[in-house]
């Protein structure tokens, strides 16, 4: 009977679940990151979150261990944060020594994409497969490979960087300095972008999955546009590492069909007619619980 946590640390909020030996999220706390406070802060207002989560433990039971998805630039072995562009307070600090400190029980930290991949893939869409390739579309872009039950890290942590893959190498100029990165097509900053290019009004992305989904021309052709990006970046992966099943999570998956239909359709162009056959491409089925539960499963 091992109960861990799972918590999904973000650019704004800090979501925390206690997780039952059946792998069940049964209670849960969130509260705001504020990381220019730093680390210090951070891992102290997380360890009072754990201690809280403790009192919703059943009599006699303990924490076993607290796995961590963070975004952003990491050492998962160290468990050092580097570069987190989002979060600059807490940028550079031996992140998860301080708070397994506080704590006092095993900590496991990872990059956030390859995390809510593990959720998806133990307990969501990829649930029936061997491999599964996981893309996040959000504020970033972010992806993670699992081959064969195990993710693939790369030879300094970067593979799945997928948001910086080039779909159009004469297209936008990306925060990142290269061009046309998939990220600049598809983020939710970038159909906001679109939209508010085509319309002249600036809504949030997630406005723009409401407006789409109530018909609105403009917004169903800014996420025809963003999946076409999508379908070019999939065919690549494909081709790459011959995977088939793709699920797609993040604020933007929110989109559903209106965005994945268009990615079915565009990545036939870009990948052998076989290949295509075989690639599926699915919504994620856990949405915010694929993170905390595979921190979760980290944890164990
Ligand atoms: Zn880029």
């Amino acid at each position: 009977m091992t109960w861990v946590i799972g918590i999904d640390l973000g650019g704004s909020k800090i979501a925390l679940g206690l997780v039952s030996p059946d792998d069940q999220i049964v209670s849960r706390r969130r509260i705001n990151t504020e990381a220019d406070e730093g680390v210090e802060s951070v891992t102290a207002r997380i360890a009072a979150q754990v201690d809280s989560l403790k009192d919703d433990l059943p009599r006699g039971e303990t924490i076993a261990g607290v796995g961590i998805g963070a975004p952003g630039l990491l050492d998962p072995v160290s468990g050092d944060l580097y570069t987190l562009v989002n979060l600059p307070g807490i940028s550079n600090t031996p992140f998860r020594a301080i708070l397994q400190e506080k704590l006092s029980l095993p900590v496991k930290l990872d990059h956030d994409a390859k995390v809510a991949a593990l959720g998806e893939f133990h307990f969501g869409a990829g649930r029936d497969r061997d491999s599964m390739i996981y893309i996040v579309i959000g504020t970033g872009v972010g992806a993670a490979i699992i081959y064969e039950g195990s993710l693939i890290y790369g030879e300094s942590n970067s593979a799945g960087e997928s948001g910086h893959m080039t779909v159009d190498p004469n297209g936008r100029l990306c925060h990142c300095g290269s061009r046309g990165c998939l990220e600049t097509y598809t983020s939710g900053p970038a159909l906001a972008e679109a939209y508010a290019a085509a319309s002249g009004e600036t809504v949030s992305g997630v406005e723009i999955t409401r407006r789409a989904t109530a018909g609105d021309a403009t917004a169903l052709r800014v996420l025809r546009e963003a999946g076409r990006a999508l379908g070019i970046a999939i065919a690549s992966m494909a081709m790459t590492v011959n995977i088939k099943q793709f699920v797609i999570g993040g604020s933007v998956a929110g989109a559903g069909d209106l965005l994945l239909d268009a990615a079915r359709e565009s990545l036939k162009s870009y990948c052998f007619e076989e290949v295509a056959a075989k690639i599926r491409v699915t919504a994620s089925s856990l949405g915010e619980d694929a993170a905390l539960l595979g921190a979760a499963f980290m944890a164990r």
